[in-house]
């Protein structure tokens, strides 16, 4: 049985007692929102992996992406940065490999982390209909099913699946005559050429029945994706993306109630006046369905720095309900990440994380403490709280003056010695909490 499943006959199972007591919340709490489809916790029956939860009332979680592409195929590089991301605080991570050995590069992450794993199933199934057919059009639909029960039984702990394209969205996005950025999901674009192309309905919308006996079968929680998420700005919001938000969150719906634990992916691009009303619609038209949101990159002009353009967008979906959100690398939009490009996105995404939530949960403690180490030049406990420590720790000591109780920003003239011992208690009280 499943999670939801177990938990809908009243069962705190182990998994739900270790995200309780890592959450510090009553595992009763989080046993009636797995039971209502408000909380997933990946935990495929195949692998040992670490215990996350996801969704309503719960920190929220970032997830890392790697993977190979059809150019840059490096399995050591890969394993490297799955390191790298687990090192630096990420939740879970996604190998959307589209290149190489793509099983074997699997295994090698799946191996070298105990983070829960995600994949795009899609990916491996046009990938080796390229390699058998000469074509990704030309892939038996069979092959998608086949794909997903073998990366089930390897242990692949969420794939995000593009259920909620059919021929209705196609019809749709071709009636609607513009979107200044295409599509830009890979797994999307490839589905809908192979629609076209064979002039048959997404076979994943078509047998969604069928998706989602295999997500239960080993418990992989079912993340529906978006792949007519808009890539562009000007695109963000449009009918075509809403139709499909709109499809995923009935499947989410009629999975859940199949014993499916489902989440529904974001998109993508939006300006930040857009965040707040697309997490309204999720969260409403799902249920509370976890929202796993794709950044969102809240502007197309900063290529080079796009895991702060995403940081931003992060920060305000993370405060207005999204539960997951997927880091962006300062490669984006550019090529493939490198190790360091995935410590950046992963510190990046995990600023926003904690911003998020400190509107969302008004949890404002831990900076409370910062600003007291701060006023009192207490550098351990500075280093302690930071959200990268290493780096805070390399540049303060690369940067030093020798004197441990100031910083070289502002030498002699640092205001915290200047009235040292002045604001030693806090007796008036000016509490935020
Ligand atoms: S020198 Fe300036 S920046 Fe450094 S601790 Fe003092 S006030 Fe802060």
């Amino acid at each position: 049985m499943t999670q939801i499943e177990l938990a809908g006959r009243g069962e705190i199972t182990e998994e739900i007692k270790k995200v309780a007591s890592g959450e510090g919340i009553d595992a009763e709490v989080i046993r009636r929102r797995v039971s209502a489809g408000r909380i997933v916790i990946p935990a495929n029956k195949n692998r040992s992996i670490r215990v996350v939860g996801i969704g309503k009332g719960l920190r929220t979680k970032v997830n890392a992406s790697i993977g190979t592409s059809t150019d840059i195929a490096d399995i050591n590089m890969e394993v490297e940065k799955a390191r790298v991301a687990e090192k630096y605080g990420a939740d879970t991570l996604m190998d959307l490999s589209v290149g190489g050995d793509i099983a074997g590069i699997r295994g090698a992450v799946m191996d070298a982390v105990t983070l829960p794993i995600g994949t795009v199933p899609l990916y491996e199934a046009f990938s080796m209909a390229i390699e058998k057919y000469g074509a990704a059009v030309e892939m038996p639909a069979e092959m998608l099913f086949e794909i997903m029960e073998k990366q089930c039984e390897e242990g692949v702990a969420f794939m995000a699946i593009h259920c909620g394209i059919n021929r209705r969205t196609v019809e749709m996005l071709r009636k609607q005559h513009y979107r200044y950025g295409g599509l830009v999901s890979k797994g999307g674009s490839y589905m809908v050429a192979w629609m076209e192309h064979n002039n048959m309905e997404n076979p994943l919308y078509e047998h969604f029945d069928r998706v989602v006996e295999i997500m239960k079968k080993h418990d992989v929680v079912l993340s529906l994706g978006n792949g007519f998420r808009a890539g562009a700005i000007h695109d963000s919001t449009d009918r075509v993306q809403i139709q499909e938000l709109l499809i995923n969150c009935e499947l989410a719906e009629t999975g859940r109630e199949m014993g499916c634990q489902t989440m529904v992916e974001g998109p993508g691009h939006i300006p930040i006046d857009e965040i707040e009303a697309n997490i309204i619609l999720q969260k409403r038209m799902s249920g509370e369905a976890p929202f796993y949101m794709l950044g969102p990159i809240t502007t197309d002009v900063a290529p080079g720095y796009d895991h702060i353009t995403s940081a931003i967008g992060a920060a305000l979906s993370s405060a207005y309900g999204t539960d997951f959100i997927c880091y962006v690398t300062p490669s984006e939009h550019l090529g493939l990440p490198y190790p360091e490009d995935v410590r950046e996105g992963v510190m990046a995404a995990r600023i926003a994380a904690h911003i998020g939530d400190m509107v969302k949960y008004k949890q404002k403690d831990r900076d409370k403490e910062m600003s007291r180490a701060r006023r009192d030049m207490d550098w351990q406990k500075q280093f302690s709280l930071a959200i990268d420590p290493e780096r805070a720790r390399e540049i303060k000591a690369k940067r030093g003056n020798g004197d441990s109780n100031t910083c070289t920003m502002c030498g002699s003239f640092c205001a915290n010695k200047i009235l040292s011992g002045m604001f030693e208690e806090d007796k008036k009280g000016s509490d935020k909490e």
